[in-house]
């Protein structure tokens, strides 16, 4: 079991990290917006492995009337001990 420290609340204050597209976070849970889009479902069918890291291809080709917004693209890792961000790699 992860730690999910959205907050960081051991670490108040600390500047974010950047995301590394371990896809920890989308695989934890989807997102607000992978469950208006596609509904409740396992695993977020957009999150996609590019070969190197995960990115969110509704991100890469954003869609007409989905709103990115809930994302926070670009303001940084959401969990910043989780484990998988030193290991970056297809989990199946
Ligand atoms: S856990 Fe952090 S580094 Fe990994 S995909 Fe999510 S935001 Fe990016
Ligand atoms: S919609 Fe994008 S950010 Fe949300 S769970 Fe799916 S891949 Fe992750």
């Amino acid at each position: 079991m992860m730690d999910d420290d959205f907050f960081s609340p051991k670490d108040p204050g600390l500047p974010p990290l950047p995301c590394v597209g371990c896809g920890w976070c989308c695989l934890d849970n989807p997102c607000e917006v992978s469950q208006q889009v596609y509904g409740y479902v396992p695993r977020c069918p957009a999150l996609v492995w590019t070969g190197a890291r995960y990115v969110c291809d509704l991100v890469a080709h954003p869609v007409a009337g989905v709103d990115l917004t809930p994302l926070f693209v670009g303001q940084g890792c959401c969990a910043r001990h989780n484990a998988w961000r030193r290991d970056v790699r297809k989990r199946d």
